[in-house]
């Protein structure tokens, strides 16, 4: 998500920003401007690219904008984001990035009081709990409806005069708040201010609700924080390396992680590689620490989506063969230590393993800079369910067995947290690792959807 407000070229400098998260979601992209008395916006289907061109982007004029790149869901460009409603009190745009655990619940009651939706989305939701809200003030109307909602939610939301910010109680997905010139902006990551040149001001804080308008940023508290819980996914697999979170940046960590992990490890090898894009920092610093040398072992096709995040098994499987290449020179007749983030379904690395061994490695270790995935996602970052999750049904050794490899290594969770528990000054930052311990940081619902089953019952 990106947002920005007191810029005359608001919806460019929201494509540039989507542009840098453009990792974070390939299924849609959509911007929505103010011009101060009307909202407008564009969206469709695929990447920031496909959907916008020149000609659209100079029919979207005003000073404030936000957009919003689609990571997963049901498909359908009513739910692409952001999503924009119209009424005769006025208009409210919504970009949301995770899940609201409750959004089947609400929606049950709001279509039993008469709600007509329009969309698939939990993000519906929330902008039929603001429009009824009898409060005056759209502030007051946010806090209202935030009361209601539980769950992960990174919010930017816009009206014709204000943009609106908060952060869910446990800060499960990142959100900060920059500054261009005399513009504020706000992002999912802060890769997306370098490239418009803005200059990073700090996080939005769990529970926080900021107000940006002509006259200035409005900070206050919509709820007191709950356990600080941000996505530990964020820094093993999701964010982009030179993005930083809560202080700590996302290639040094994974770094952090790579040289525990070779602690943990203690095995030997002649090459590390690092499964691109994601693991290239953590087999660096698995390198580094098991002194053994990093080497360029498998080459991503760059112009091929990422497979974790595309919606069917079968389009998965089919991502994986276009996307990644073994160096025959650097594999052939070695013993491979192949560094990855992390094993979700077991196919991909089944299949990188054949492939290193096809192309003449004699043996591959493969060892994984997290721990074994056993507990689905419920905040928005589409882990799989339990069945699916091999490490959720199979041990270490069968897991080994499965994937075909020589050895077979997870990161401990005390590892995990001796790296990413704290931030650069040493300060307690408390970490959502429920996808591998079990522990939620918030409550769960036997009807909670799961973030690819978005699509409310
Ligand atoms: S369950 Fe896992 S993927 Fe989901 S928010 Fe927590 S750490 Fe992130």
């Amino acid at each position: 998500m990106f947002g920005i407000w007191g810029h005359p070229d608001a919806a460019r400098m929201t494509y540039y920003g989507l542009h840098s998260l453009q990792h974070r979601g390939q299924e849609g992209a959509g911007i929505v401007v103010t011009d101060g008395e009307r909202l407008k916006g564009i969206k469709g289907d695929g990447l920031v690219n496909d959907v916008f061109d020149e000609k659209k982007l100079d029919s979207l004029k005003g000073n404030g904008a936000i957009g919003h790149v689609r990571y997963t869901g049901k498909s359908g460009i009513e739910n692409i984001q952001p999503l924009l409603f119209h009424s005769s009190s006025g208009s409210l745009a919504l970009s949301h990035s995770g899940n609201l655990i409750n959004a089947n619940d609400l929606k049950h009651q709001l279509e039993m009081q008469g709600s007509i939706f329009q969309t698939n989305t939990d993000t519906e939701v929330l902008a039929h709990l603001i429009k009824r809200s009898g409060y005056l003030a759209t502030k007051d109307k946010v806090k209202n409806a935030l009361s209601m909602v539980k769950g992960a939610y990174a919010l930017i939301m816009m009206t014709e005069n204000e943009l609106i910010i908060a952060q869910d109680p446990n800060g499960l997905r990142p959100l900060s708040i920059g500054k261009v010139g005399d513009a504020y902006c706000v992002a999912s990551e802060t890769c997306a201010y370098d490239l418009i040149g803005a200059e990073y001001i700090r996080d939005v804080e769990p529970g926080e609700l900021i107000i940006i308008n002509d006259d200035g940023i409005h900070e206050e508290r919509f709820s007191l924080s709950g356990s600080n819980a941000m996505c530990t996914m964020e820094y093993v697999y999701f964010s982009r390396p030179d993005s930083d979170i809560r202080g700590i940046n996302i290639h040094t960590a994974r770094k952090k992680l790579g040289k525990q992990l070779a602690i943990e490890a203690n095995i030997e090898g002649d090459v590390v590689t690092g499964v691109p894009d994601s693991s290239i920092s953590s087999a660096i610093g698995f390198a580094e620490t098991a002194g053994i040398p990093y080497e360029l072992g498998l080459i991503k096709n760059r112009y091929v989506g990422r497979t974790f995040i595309k919606p069917t098994q079968e389009l998965r499987e089919q991502g994986v063969k276009m996307k990644l290449s073994p160096v025959r020179r650097v594999v052939e007749g070695k013993r491979v230590i192949m560094v990855d983030d992390s094993i979700v379904r077991g196919t991909t690395s089944r299949r990188i393993v054949r492939m290193l061994k096809e192309a003449g490695a004699t043996e591959v270790h493969v060892c994984i800079s997290s721990p074994p995935m056993t507990n689905p996602c419920f905040y928005g970052i589409d882990v799989s369910t339990h069945e699916e999750l091999i490490a959720s049904n199979h041990s270490v050794e069968e897991i080994r067995e499965i994937i075909g490899a020589d050895s077979l290594t997870f990161l401990s969770v005390e590892g995990m947290m001796k790296v990413i528990g704290k931030d650069d000054l040493g300060k307690n930052c408390g970490q959502c690792m429920a996808c591998f311990t079990g522990e939620y940081p918030t409550e769960i619902f036997p009807d909670t959807p799961l973030p690819y089953e978005k699509e409310m019952k």
